[in-house]
């Protein structure tokens, strides 16, 4: 974080100093919401939370070295006070950001593949300048100040992931952290029914990002989504597409190996280089592409993107995690979340990984979020394992998981039925052999997160 004493921040979000006989402390280290986490000279946040209240920790964080705490009311220990301690963030990562020497800023949204593209973005960056990116999937309004805190004086590029969760929500984000650069990944049916009106309901509230693009920004999009293709008009920055069917930045020729890693062809303006991805799942490869369009966008050349992407790796767990056991079973933990659209593409990548005569068993869970057509997604997905190659399924849950256990079988495909994480760990435990391939999949709530890792702890 670029220090600020603490006067300096409570001018900033508007607060008042109470408890803290010393208005220089100088904070210098980022924000951070979890006591735990607490590292000296920085600045802890109570939030009211689901099952608990911040301001209950703010004597942990202050002996675990905290400079002060923000809070929304005094504390008891060095403190500084603002009526809202979410909007207070806001201002203080405005107050970060104007501190910084002319950062970019980058950002980024889509309905999948937006943590799968910001790592890898933030990657390729890297090999150009002083990089921050969004941790994790910290991509609201929460995480999004978090990030910003994290940037110092020699940050150049602040790489910021957006989750919409409705109309306004990126407006507001913008709002707090105006980008210069925006990236549109796609508009699918992730977290559909929050949104009411389907796709275009979607596409609408994503659009946002391009709206708040400057003229002299960019707005990166992709070429072979016509939903985020119709965003164009809404910007007045110049667009730059990328796409595998089409786009100015362009991804051709893509194989997979036995691994299921993608490779491909980046192409723009007449240059050309081969890229390697050490990702798993052909999904990477418009991710990749869409990293490729912003790196390019801001100046680098081809080759240097495509070296880059060829030495990036997964850097937040839970996303097409590839264990090899010792007994020759792979496991791919795509345990974070589901949605239709992710769930496609992962169960592609089964297929692939398991091309060569392996069993390709899935283990999915219900998908959360889907609306009022979520009924109709869970009987879609079953039918879909069914004519996707897949030898077993293992569906995980209530009654929407059942919907994909009979959408399976009606389709012919073999499939079993469980109730939840544990029966299916217990399931797994003897049914499977040397050579398989197994995916875990599911939406967050469903925990079967836990599943993947212990199944990967196993030898
Ligand atoms: P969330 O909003 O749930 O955090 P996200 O948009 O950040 O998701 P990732 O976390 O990168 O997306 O990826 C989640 C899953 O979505 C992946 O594990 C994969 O199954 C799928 N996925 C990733 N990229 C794409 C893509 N380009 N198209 C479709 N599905 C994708």
């Amino acid at each position: 974080m670029v220090p600020m004493t603490l006067q300096e921040i409570a001018e900033a979000v508007g607060g008042a100093l109470h408890d803290a006989p010393d208005a220089d402390v100088v904070v210098d280290r980022p924000g951070v919401i979890d006591s735990r986490l607490v590292e000296p000279g920085a600045l802890f946040i109570a939030l009211p939370g689901e099952r608990t209240d911040g301001h209950r920790f703010a004597e942990a964080a202050a002996r675990a070295g905290a400079a002060a705490v923000l809070a929304a009311r005094p504390v008891g220990v060095p403190a500084i006070v603002v009526p809202d301690v979410q909007d207070a963030m806001g201002d203080l990562a405005r107050a970060v950001l104007g501190r910084l020497k002319s950062p970019t800023v980058i950002a980024l949204t889509g309905s999948a593949g937006k943590t799968s593209t910001k790592d890898l973005l933030a990657q390729v960056l890297e090999t150009m300048d002083t990089t921050v990116a969004t941790p994790l999937s910290f991509n609201g309004e929460i995480g999004l100040p978090l990030t910003v805190m994290r940037a110092d004086e020699n940050t150049r590029l602040l790489v910021l992931e957006m989750g919409s969760r409705g109309m306004g929500h990126i407006a507001y984000l913008t709002g707090i952290v105006p980008p210069k650069v925006g990236l549109v990944l796609n508009v699918g049916t992730a977290h559909v029914g929050e949104f009411g009106g389907g796709k275009d309901s979607i596409a609408a509230a994503k659009g946002e990002l391009v709206e708040a693009l400057p003229a002299d920004g960019l707005a990166v999009l992709n070429a072979d989504d016509p939903y985020v293709m119709s965003m164009a008009p809404r910007t007045s920055a110049p667009v730059l597409t990328f796409g595998l069917e089409a786009g100015d930045v362009r991804a051709v020729d893509v194989e997979l190996d036995a691994a299921g890693r993608p490779s491909f062809t980046l192409t723009h303006q007449g240059e050309k280089a081969r890229v390697a991805l050490g990702l798993h799942g052909a999904h990477h490869v418009a991710n990749a592409s869409a990293a490729a369009a912003v790196a390019i966008g801001l100046g680098a050349s081809v080759q240097k993107v495509a070296k880059a992407l060829s030495s990036a790796r997964q850097l937040t767990p839970g996303r097409m995690d590839v264990t090899e056991r010792p007994d020759g079973v792979t496991v791919i933990n795509d345990a974070f979340n589901a949605n239709p659209d992710s769930m496609a593409v992962a169960l592609a990548a089964l297929v692939a990984m398991a091309a060569d005569g392996r069993r390709a068993v899935a283990v999915l869970g219900e998908m959360r979020e889907l609306g009022e057509e979520s009924e109709a997604h869970h009987a879609e997905l079953g039918r879909l394992v069914s004519q996707s190659g897949v030898t077993d399924l293992i569906a995980v849950g209530g009654a929407e998981a059942a919907l994909v256990h009979a959408g399976a079988v009606e389709g012919g495909a073999t499939s079993t039925l469980v109730p939840n994480r544990d029966a299916a760990l217990d399931l797994l435990l003897t049914y499977l052999k040397p050579g398989d391939v197994v995916l875990i999949k599911g939406s967050h709530s469903v925990g079967l997160e836990d599943t993947a890792m212990r199944l990967t702890k196993l030898d």
